[in-house]
This record gives structure tokens, C-alpha cells and sequence, in this order.
């Protein structure tokens, strides 16, 4: 009887496979012959034919019908797991972000599992050799001269770390290979281990502020609920601080909590901080670790060991055994939206899993992106000001220096080097601010009026001095510089505007005997160049610091007491509705690295706009008065966060197709006569980017539903519009237009 009933069972049984291929969300499979039905579980990896190829997939759901033929059917090949790497809840988190992003289920899964996983290896945690071994205090209670003979290294090893209460990791243990002896004293429970080491040197908790303490009160009352809040805070506030208190409150629960920073750059110098306050493992995540360092950071933190996760943008997708909190740290920062393939905020995930999970998160900023401000307006965030910084430093004062007034044409106003000059005499640090990379921008004949373009994208191509070559910064292409003009031969090309190269030049010819150090993008590609850049400037080793953003993020620099930005222009007039509020957060980010100490910063602006509104109210009355004025423009344009976008994006070996596929595109999105408006086709700004021409349709509706439950209907009909020439993806609230 029951052998028949399972007989039926099995032929019945079909699964929903996510595999990593765009355009359906799972596949269809048979079970892996003598496969046992409790084998299955939804989140477990199955390897499984897919044309020609062997793909790794995961189960999703075991269902009894299916419309794909029976002679079509095929049948998995292996399942790889008797444990789900994901949970239940975690597979329900990606389902959603699949289903709200109108992005394949199996692409997010793929985005959301470390690279090793993917390609089917196993999934537990593998003890590294810089694991501490401590004693238990069972072992402590052994005495190793009464162990039988035949435990000698049992005996001496655990001697050994009896006498080393801090522990000992395995490279430390005088003995060959101990790693076996290591685990036959951990499995009689006299010895554990500690993944990250004993840190015996912990530093007290701060004594906070009201406002630091306001917030930390009213956050560790709701640790249990979803409490959204915005903290807002000029930097150097205090709200690393106030990350650190709450953090300790959530560990007291025996529960976990995920920071996420911005830039890979900022991991080291958070991780310092929190390695100095907890002496728990820390899990950390960002694109410079291996593979291997991936798998093991990611198990650590899905399987509770590692109570802390520190990580940029992909961290978010970590699974937690105990969510306690979510903290997304400048929350504002572009870095925190994908720009390619599965398009998702990061930021918007953390505040997902956090309502899922019932557990408060916190958006730290000293500058709201305007969609939290909003929130928090809306009493859906509450929002917490933490209106001083901490400690003695004073706010910095700022000057707007009209570059129209200059005499000399140069980048640098007497103003700014007048500044410097001071600063070098005073032997304080100056930052000059410019977001160029590279030598010029623009290489160009005065003869003819030639300009080296990059051959597949609408864009000139950057000379870089160190490299003397021209690269383009949209497609990555590069090539040597041009020794007389293309066109008419002539010899002498000249170089227009500027980068940090060509910045950091024209410094050391005005102060020879400054020693400027220059950070960005190029300076610090080697793994620890940044670290070492960053002390020197600790150190006092760097009189004059020139950079990009880069610089601008989080750092603390107590001697710099002068910011120089050269030009803020671009941001004043961008293209994109977001330009303004991306040029505001970047100059107060900046700004915010001068007089953190105990000396008083100024902060000198290089415009040649200097009556521009949205600027003088973001000097005269500072960020949010700017925030007000800029919510209300977005209010009178209807744009986000006053209405919702999704952008579709087409493009194709020439225009042409691109735009014809949007056209028709539109005609059908209209005929389901919806209430989201269509703006488009348009060609996209950058008409040409890496060799493919561009084209956007933008979508527009006053509600999220409205917008949604078009893309449900209509997305599934573009792909046969498209054909196989057109490209296309949707970005479901786009963080820009380009
Ligand atoms: P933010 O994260 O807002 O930039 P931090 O938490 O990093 O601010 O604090 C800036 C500086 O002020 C740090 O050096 C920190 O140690 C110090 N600090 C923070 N809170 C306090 C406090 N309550 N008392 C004294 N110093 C503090
Ligand atoms: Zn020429
Ligand atoms: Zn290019």
C-alpha cells in the first residue's frame, strides 16, 4: 500500500526550479531519479539539465501539474543539499524583490548567494586556521598529566591553551598538523573556538550626548517592532556612536544586526571601530574579498555565528538566523542602487527585511536623500536630529568664490591659494576637491577643431598623464595619445580642463614644497593603497589631500581645516532630476571634512554661478532648508517622491531599432489604458554608450500599485516585440535617467 502510494506520488511530483537565465521566473523539472520525497525541500540547490548545458538551480516549490508536455519534461540531475541553503523566509524575501522589480527569480537568487554557492560547492562552515581554539571551562578543569599515554598531543595541546586564556589560533600550536587533536578536544567539549580573535582590549562605551541618548532609548524600546527612523545627523554627530550603543543592546538579545556602508573603502575603518567595542566575531562583505572569504562570511552570518555583518550593497542579501537590526549607514549614497542587471536599492531591501523580520532599522545621513526625508515627513519614519557634533569641533564656515571675478583664467582663485597658503604656514592639512579623474578631460587641435572621442560611446575620451593614454571613463576603452591631429596633421593638441591629475600638477608648481597627496579612483585600484594613503594623512604626512568623492565619504581627517571645491557647476545644472540633491549631499559630505578637531574648518566654493538659489540657500541655511526647497520642486514636477517611476531602457547596433521597439512598446502599454503616464521614446542622454545606441521610455504613475500592476500585464509581451535585436530592461525606480 504504501509503496504504491509513493510510486504515485513521485510521478505526480514536479519542480520549480529557479535557474540564474532571464526572462522566466522557474522551470519546470522531473525529480532526480530515486529521489525520496522528504529529500525535498524548497531552498535546496539542484543540479539540472538546460539545453546543452548543466545549470544549478534551486527549488522552489514541489507542485503536481504542469503545462510543459510530458515528452519535454526532463528530469533533474542531482540535488546537492539535504539542508535549504536558503530559509523559507529567506526565499520569500527574494520572491518578492523578483516579483516587485519585474526581475527573473533565479538572477536574484543568484545575486543573492555567494559565487561558490552558485557553482554548487558546499555550503557549511569550514574552520579557517586563524580561528582562536580557547578551553572550555570543562577543559580548564583537566588534568592533562592524568590523560593515557597514547593522548599525548591531546594532552599537550590542551595544556597549552590552558595556559593561554586568550586563546590560540592553529598556526600558533607548535605541532604539525593539529588540526585533527583540535577537534577530537572540541568534540569532548574541553575546547571551542572563537572565529574572530579574543579581543582583550575592548573600549568602554561612550558617555552620550541627549540626543544620542534620546535616540538609543527610544530605539532599544522597540528592538521588537518594525521602527523605521531616520537618523539625521551632521558628520560627526555621533551616529557611528549611537550604531555601536544599539548594537550592543541587540547582541544582549542574542540576536544579530547588519551595517551596511557605502563605499568598500569605509569596511576597514568600520570594522576597526566596531572590533574595538565587541569582542563577537564580525562578518564582513565587500567586492574585494574572495570567493572563499565570501562563502565563509556569508555561512557565519546565516548560521548565527557572526552577530555582526559589516558590508557594502550586496551585504543586504545576507541571511540572518536572528535579525535584530538593520542599519544602512548614508543612507543618501548612490552606491546603494544596482545599475545593471537586477536593478534594486539596497537601501529600500534593508527597510523590506527589516518590516519582514519586525525589527527596527536605521538610515543614518547628514543628508537625507529627499525619499526619507519625505517618509520621515509623512510620520512613516521617525526622525531623529542629532543637531551638534560631538565632542569640541565646530561647524565650518563657507565661502562662495565667483570664478567670473578672476583675473587670471586658472582653476585655482587667489582666494583658494591664499587659503592654502595659510594652512601650509599654520602646517594644517587642506583637501582640494574635484570630481574628474585623470589629467583632462577634453583633447582637442585648435587647428581644426578636432576632439578625441571614443570610438563607441557619445564621449570624449580622458588623458590620463601617468599612463599617457586617453581612456574613456563609460566603456573602459583605451589607447595611447595622439602625437599630432588626426585630421590635419597638426602637432601641437592641447589639453582642456581639468582632473585630479592635472589639479595635483598645477598644485605643486604653485607650492613646490607642499606635499600633496592625491586619492582617487586611480591612486588606490591595489588593495591597500587606500589604507596607506589614509595614514599617511593621519600621520601628518600629506600637507595638500587632492580627490574625488572618494574623499568625501566618512573619513575623519583632524587636520584638515580647509576644503577647496573647484567646481560644483555640473551638479548645478545636471541633466537629471536628482542633479541638485546629488550636488548638495556631495558638497555638505565634503564640507564635513574640514575642522573636525578642535580647529575650525572654512570651506571655499569655486562657482561660476554664484546666484544660483538652490546653492545659496544650501550655504546660507544649510542642508535641509535646501532639502524643503528642493522636496517642493519635486512637488511641483510630480517627481518622485511625489509620484513613482520605472524607466524601460531599449538599445540595439543603431538607433532605429531601439526606438521603433519603444514605440510600439508604448502603443501597447496604452492600450491597457492605465493611469501611468509614458514619457518617450526619447533617445537617452547618452545617446551612445559601448557601442550600443540608446533609447528610454519613462514611466510615470501617482500610485506604486498603479505602476505595478501595468508592468504585471505588460512586460510579458515585450520580448517577442523585441526580437533578438533590440535590448532591453526595465529599472524599477531609477535613481537616475542616463
Ligand atoms: P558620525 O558617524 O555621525 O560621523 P561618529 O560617531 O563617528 O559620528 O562621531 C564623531 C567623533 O565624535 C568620533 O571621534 C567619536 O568617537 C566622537 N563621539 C561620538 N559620540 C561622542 C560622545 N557622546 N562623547 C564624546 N565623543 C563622541
Ligand atoms: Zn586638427
Ligand atoms: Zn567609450
Amino acid at each position: 500500500m504504501r509503496f504504491d502510494s509513493d510510486e504515485s506520488m513521485k510521478t505526480t511530483m514536479i519542480l520549480q526550479i529557479a535557474i540564474p537565465k532571464p526572462l522566466s521566473n522557474y522551470f519546470d523539472y522531473l525529480p532526480p531519479p530515486n529521489t525520496v520525497p522528504e529529500q525535498l525541500q524548497a531552498g535546496i540547490r539542484i543540479s539540472v539539465p538546460f539545453g546543452p548545458h548543466k545549470y544549478i538551480g534551486i527549488l522552489l516549490a514541489i507542485v503536481n501539474t504542469t503545462t510543459v508536455p510530458k515528452n519535454k519534461l526532463r528530469a533533474a540531475y542531482k540535488l546537492i543539499d539535504t539542508i535549504p541553503v536558503l530559509s523559507e523566509d529567506n526565499l520569500k524575501l527574494l520572491q518578492w524583490a523578483s516579483h516587485y522589480y519585474h526581475h527573473p527569480i533565479g538572477e536574484v537568487i543568484s545575486t543573492a548567494l555567494p559565487k561558490l554557492l552558485n557553482q554548487g560547492k558546499p555550503a557549511h562552515v569550514e574552520t579557517p586556521h586563524n580561528t582562536h581554539w580557547i578551553t572550555t571551562p570543562a577543559g580548564q578543569l583537566i588534568q592533562t598529566d592524568t590523560l593515557p599515554k597514547k593522548n599525548q598531543r591531546l594532552a599537550f595541546i590542551l595544556s597549552l591553551l590552558q595556559k593561554t586564556p586568550d586563546g590560540l589560533t592553529e598556526n600558533e600550536i607548535q605541532l604539525k598538523n593539529p588540526r585533527p587533536t583540535l577537534q577530537a578536544l572540541q568534540k569532548r567539549d574541553w575546547i571551542t573556538h572563537q572565529i574572530s580573535p579574543v579581543n582583550s582590549t575592548i573600549e568602554p562605551h561612550l558617555k552620550l550626548n541627549a540626543a544620542q541618548q534620546n535616540t538609543v532609548d527610544k530605539v532599544c524600546q522597540k528592538l521588537g517592532e518594525f521602527y523605521p527612523c531616520l537618523l539625521d545627523g551632521v558628520t560627526g554627530s555621533g551616529k557611528t556612536e549611537v550604531y555601536l550603543q544599539i548594537i550592543q543592546k541587540v547582541l544582549d538579545q542574542d540576536k544579530q544586526a547588519i551595517v551596511l556602508v557605502p563605499e568598500i573603502n569605509l569596511t576597514p575603518q568600520t570594522l576597526e571601530r566596531f572590533q574595538k567595542r565587541f569582542s563577537v566575531p564580525i562578518a564582513v562583505w565587500h567586492s574585494k574579498l574572495n570567493d572563499n572569504e565570501r562563502l565563509h562570511n556569508w555561512l557565519l552570518a546565516r548560521d548565527g555565528i557572526a552577530p555582526i555583518i559589516i558590508g557594502t550593497r550586496s551585504a543586504v542579501w545576507t541571511p540572518l538566523a536572528r535579525p535584530g537590526i538593520f542599519i544602512v549607514d548614508e543612507e543618501h549614497d548612490q552606491s546603494y542602487k544596482q545599475q545593471d542587471h537586477f536593478r534594486y536599492s539596497a537601501r529600500d531591501i534593508a527597510v523590506v527585511r527589516a518590516h519582514r523580520a519586525n525589527v527596527p532599522i536605521l538610515l543614518g545621513t547628514a543628508t537625507p536623500s529627499l525619499d526619507t526625508l519625505y517618509n520621515a515627513h509623512n510620520s512613516r519614519y521617525q526622525h531623529f536630529i542629532l543637531p551638534e557634533r560631538a565632542g569640541s569641533a565646530i561647524h565650518p564656515s563657507f565661502h562662495i568664490i565667483d570664478m567670473r571675478q578672476q583675473i587670471r583664467k586658472s582653476s585655482l582663485s587667489k582666494q583658494l591659494k591664499k587659503a592654502i597658503e595659510q594652512r601650509l604656514a599654520a602646517h594644517q592639512q587642506s583637501l582640494i576637491f574635484l570630481n574628474r579623474r585623470g589629467y583632462a578631460p577634453v583633447l582637442t587641435c585648435y587647428n581644426c577643431g578636432w576632439v578625441a572621442g571614443c570610438q563607441h560611446c557619445d564621449a570624449h575620451l580622458t588623458y590620463h598623464e601617468i599612463s599617457k593614454y586617453l581612456r574613456c571613463h563609460h566603456c573602459g576603452e583605451d589607447r595611447p595619445v595622439d602625437i599630432q591631429c588626426p585630421d590635419c596633421r597638426n602637432p601641437k593638441l592641447n589639453f582642456l580642463g581639468q582632473g585630479t591629475e592635472r589639479l595635483e600638477e598645477n598644485l605643486q608648481t604653485q607650492f613646490p614644497s607642499a606635499r600633496i597627496l592625491r586619492i582617487d579612483s586611480d591612486t588606490t585600484r591595489n588593495k591597500h593603497a587606500m589604507r596607506i594613503a589614509l595614514e599617511r594623512i593621519h600621520k601628518g604626512e600629506a600637507d595638500i589631500l587632492v580627490g574625488t568623492q572618494m574623499l568625501a565619504k566618512g573619513h575623519h581627517f583632524p587636520k584638515v581645516t580647509l576644503v577647496g571645491i573647484i567646481n560644483i557647476d555640473s551638479g548645478l545644472y545636471g541633466i537629471d532630476f536628482r542633479s541638485t540633491e546629488r550636488m548638495a549631499q556631495l558638497l555638505v559630505q565634503v564640507s564635513g571634512r574640514a575642522g573636525r578637531a578642535k580647529e575650525p574648518g572654512e570651506v571655499l566654493i569655486q562657482t561660476y554661478h554664484p546666484d544660483h538659489p538652490l546653492l545659496t540657500r544650501l550655504i546660507r541655511l544649510g542642508y535641509m532648508s535646501f532639502a524643503e526647497a528642493a522636496l517642493k520642486e519635486r512637488k511641483e514636477s510630480g517627481f518622485p517622491p511625489y509620484s513613482h517611476l520605472g524607466l524601460l531602457r531599449a538599445e540595439a547596433t543603431t538607433i532605429e531599432p531601439a526606438m521603433e521597439f519603444l514605440d510600439k512598446a508604448k502603443n501597447q502599454a496604452i492600450a491597457f489604458k492605465s493611469n501611468v503616464q509614458l514619457w518617450g521614446p526619447v533617445k537617452a542622454p547618452m545617446e551612445k554608450r559601448a557601442g550600443w545606441y540608446r533609447a528610454q521610455l519613462l514611466l510615470q504613475a501617482s500610485k506604486r500599485d498603479i505602476l505595478h500592476r501595468l508592468l504585471f500585464q505588460w512586460l510579458p509581451m515585450l520580448q517577442s516585440l523585441a526580437g533578438n535585436k533590440v535590448r532591453w530592461s526595465l529599472d524599477v525606480d531609477p535613481q537616475d535617467l542616463l
